[in-house]
């Protein structure tokens, strides 16, 4: 009874303390939810219990939102956006949610009249982690958006009990820990028990004639399990729009299997309901080689059947006839994860709906689309046909009729090249043969992009050269953004007050309006405060850095970063390629008079990745020499963060004075983190990589370090027989860096531990790091001499905030919109 007296009782000026926005209202809220919730009054609370007190605080608030929103959409109908990704990394999302609903500062004020620091609160959260890196950011920098511009979406995937991997680094090497991220519960998820659907696999299909004579198929599963949804609402900006991030966790299609009860065979039934679990268990950490087939095939299955059954539960209600599926949803393919779509609802439309196949085909065809994300040939996804077959066999029966109809089309089209055919199948014949899922998604997709303008280009030139000669007019740009919100405004705070004080609000959703920092950009005393919040920012991160590695580093220095994930193509073997070599210069000429530089790595590698771990080794050897030798002391130091994150980047990206973007050229589709660092005032040193290009055009060549080959030097450089001998022999600088690493010197003598390495780079080097080491080197020579000039370096980094625009993710979503989903804003009232 007092809970529900509560709930009315007026927080200050009338409101409920359920939703109220004062400080009064969130003061009683929060102690109302300690008590009642968490079972604790303050003088007992832990952190936790004070954590998710002001969490369902902030929950309730999200609710009411949330019940507005639905309501809304039910009266308009309106058509809805479906994302379908398999990572989700959103970050933590006290602070973000106090932000976006506007109320970080009464709650800081009814915490501290309670002697809580909201800080530590916001601090203690932990992420969930359901994404390797740039593409489970991009979805939730994705879903940002959506609710901002107020758009009717739903975000799917999959909640993984496990994900991705905690990393330690030990002795200098990384180590995976699981991460238990659910231990002490999630306060931002709504479980939804009445909505889950069955799961089949495996067993085998029977074809039939029915009694009007009509051809049917039905698929005898081996299994049922089923899927349960479990939904995080996704607030907007200053609006009232939540979406929902609807994520699936699976179960055992009845509690306990009693048929196996009933025999007596309790554990068995027990056991069944445990393996059954597993499917939603663990995110498989990618950029490996090879990883566990098997599971990964069914968590896609599972997640897209889950997805287009609810999806298919909302349509009903409407009234629509299922032929009109795909007025009422637009469905995006977030890589080619989930693409088994496609051949999954043609199966719910022949199998459940009993479409004749090309209603089926139609519907299909105009509901999905599809983004690529890599032009890395290992990393496009297929399936071993035996594989497929035993796990799927109804979805192998529809995908060889998609193909058949398909090919026929093609053979058509070019009646004298019957190579075309075989490139252009959907099964890869090369023994063993295979299923790929990129050319399942572009058939069955209406709509095909790349996530910057060269990345779209070369994929029309190369991996999907032939489907865009076929369909030129499906194919677009949709260059990648972030969220201004988490990026600048919440891990910045500092530089948004400055750009609040100086263009007033709006620019946090309208990012083209940092254009008016330009006027500012050689103003002396707006210099020394831009200054002045990099100088905050790099204090903050040196506290970071003293707590995590015990490591003093030096606000005054450059702070020069590259945090992404550990890959060759990233090259973050150059970066290190470039510190010894400033580490030699100062060997040979103790007096050398340089700019003191703080390297800041950090990064996962996937943990098959043999070379990858080898980097991350080599990075943390590197610093041990480098930070206890006296001779560059105060001039050089290296550092490893261990278990790179959202929440980390936070620290990390504001606090950069140069933002390290040097991959391969066209190795990397977009990038994003480069984005990140850009909206924070870093320079960037970077290729002709990704949106690196676009950056570049936006924010002025003079305002960018460029160096290194292009994407064709590239590929012509590795065609025309690529030696990179030639380069270690012809550059004394470069031979004695890496003698110095073949000479076991950051291996206490060992000359084999990094020998994997060196001779890779000697022999094969197939990301011209050789070929980039002059011409990286004397980029970042001139990096230096810009640095000694604090005006000039100030005004380089004002006008890249001023010209970074574009690059917010309301751009890309609105492009999204307007181009493929064609979809509107539908404004929520609160109720
Ligand atoms: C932005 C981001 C990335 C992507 O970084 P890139 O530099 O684009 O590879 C990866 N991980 C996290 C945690 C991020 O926030």
């Amino acid at each position: 009874m007092t809970k529900h007296n509560n709930t009315t009782k007026p927080g200050g000026n009338g409101e409920s303390i359920r939703t109220g926005m004062s400080e009064e209202a969130i003061r009683l809220a929060f102690l109302d939810n300690l008590f009642y919730v968490q079972g604790r009054f303050l003088e007992v609370a832990s952190l936790d219990d004070k954590y998710k007190a002001l969490a369902y605080t902030v929950r309730d608030r999200l609710l009411h939102r949330w019940v507005s929103t639905i309501r809304t959409y039910q009266q308009a109908n309106p058509r809805t956006v479906c994302y379908l990704s398999a990572e989700y990394l959103p970050g933590p999302f006290m602070g973000l949610n106090l932000l976006n609903m506007g109320i970080e500062e009464p709650t800081r004020k009814a915490l501290q009249s309670l002697g809580i620091d909201l800080e530590s609160l916001i601090a203690y959260e932990q992420e969930p982690g359901l994404g390797n890196g740039g593409l489970g950011r991009l979805a939730a920098c994705f879903m940002d958006s959506l609710a901002t511009l107020q758009i009717p979406a739903t975000s799917y995937g999959i909640r993984y009990e496990f994900g991705i991997f905690q990393q330690d680094i030990r002795n200098g090497e990384q180590v995976e820990t699981t991460d238990n991220w659910l231990h002490y519960g999630n306060p931002w998820e709504v479980r939804r028990p009445q909505i889950s659907y069955d799961v089949k696999i495996g067993g085998h299909t029977e074809h039939y004639t029915n009694e009007q004579g009509l051809h049917r198929v039905r698929w005898v599963p081996h299994e049922t399990f089923r899927g349960v949804a479990i939904d995080t609402p996704i607030l907007g900006h200053d609006v009232n729009t939540v979406n929902l991030m609807r994520l699936w966790r699976a179960e055992a299609a009845e509690a306990l299997d009693f048929h196996a009860f009933n025999e007596g065979d309790y554990y068995g039934a027990v056991l069944r309901e445990v393996r059954s679990e597993t499917i939603s268990k663990v995110l498989y950490p990618n950029d490996a080689p090879e990883i566990g087939k098997r599971l990964r095939l069914l968590q896609q299955h599972f997640f897209v059947t889950c997805s287009l059954q609810d999806m298919m539960r909302v349509h009903r209600t409407t009234g629509m006839p299922i032929e009109r599926f795909h007025e009422k949803f637009t469905v995006q393919l977030n890589d080619t994860h989930p693409a088994i779509a496609v051949a999954e609802l043609m199966r719910l439309l022949l199998d459940n709906h009993h479409l004749d196949w090309d209603t089926a085909w139609h519907v299909t065809r105009h509901t999905f689309a599809y983004t690529n994300h890599t032009l890395l040939p290992e990393a496009l996804e297929k399936w071993p046909i035996p594989l497929f077959q035993s796990l799927l066999p109804r979805h192998l029966e529809i995908i060889y009729e998609i193909n058949s109809r398909f090919l026929d089309e093609v053979r058509q089209r070019y009646p004298f090249d019957p190579d075309r055919a075989q490139r252009l199948s959907i099964i890869d014949e090369t023994l063993p043969r295979h299923v790929r899922m990129a050319h399942l998604a572009c058939i069955g997709s209406f709509a095909i992009n790349g996530v910057a303008e060269l990345h779209s280009q070369l994929l029309k030139e190369t991996v999907l050269r032939d489907f865009y000669e076929l369909w030129p007019e499906k194919f677009q740009n949709k260059t990648n953004g972030v969220t201004p919100r988490r990026f600048m405004l919440l891990s910045n705070p500092g530089l948004g007050s400055l750009l609040n004080e100086t263009l007033g609000h709006g620019w946090e959703t309208d990012l083209e309006q940092l254009r008016g920092l330009e006027a500012h950009a050689d103003d002396p005393a707006f210099q020394e405060r831009w200054r002045q919040v990099k100088r905050q920012r790099k204090e903050a991160l040196a506290g970071e850095v003293h707590k995590l590695c015990g490591i003093d580093i030096t606000p005054t220095s450059l702070y020069d970063v590259q945090v992404k994930r550990i890959h060759e193509y990233k090259r973050q073997h150059l970066n290190l390629l470039h510190i010894i070599t400033l580490y030699n210069r100062i060997k040979r000429n103790p007096a050398l008079d340089i700019v003191p530089r703080t390297f800041i790595f950090g990064g996962k590698s996937a943990p098959g990745y043999a070379m990858a771990k080898l980097i991350i080794r080599l990075i943390n050897a590197v610093a041990e020499m480098v930070n206890r030798d006296r001779d560059v002391a105060g001039r050089l130091k290296v550092v490893f963060l261990p278990n790179f994150s959202v929440k980390l980047g936070q620290w990390v990206y504001p606090a950069a004075d140069i933002s390290q973007q040097i991959s391969t050229a066209g190795k990397e589709a977009s990038g994003t983190g480069n984005m990140k660092f850009s909206m924070n005032g870093a320079l960037t040193i970077g290729t002709l990589d990704g949106a690196n290009v676009e950056i570049r055009e936006d924010v002025g060549a003079e305002n960018f370090f460029l160096f290194g080959l292009d994407a064709d030097a590239v590929s012509h450089t590795l065609a025309n027989g690529y030696r990179p001998w030639d380069y270690y022999n012809a550059n004394q600088e470069l031979k004695d860096v890496i003698d110095l690493i073949a000479s076991g010197f950051f291996a206490h003598g060992d000359r084999s531990l990094f020998q994997p390495l060196v001779d890779h780079l000697l022999q094969h080097d197939s990301y011209l790091l050789l070929a980039d080491y002059a011409d990286y080197i004397a980029c970042q020579d001139q990096v230096s001499a810009a640095y000694r000039d604090p005006q000039r370096w100030t005004r380089m980094s004002i006008l890249n905030v001023a010209r970074i625009g574009k690059f917010s993710s309301d751009r890309t979503i609105a492009e999204y919109c307007r181009d493929i989903w064609k979809v509107q804003p539908v404004p929520v009232k609160l109720d």
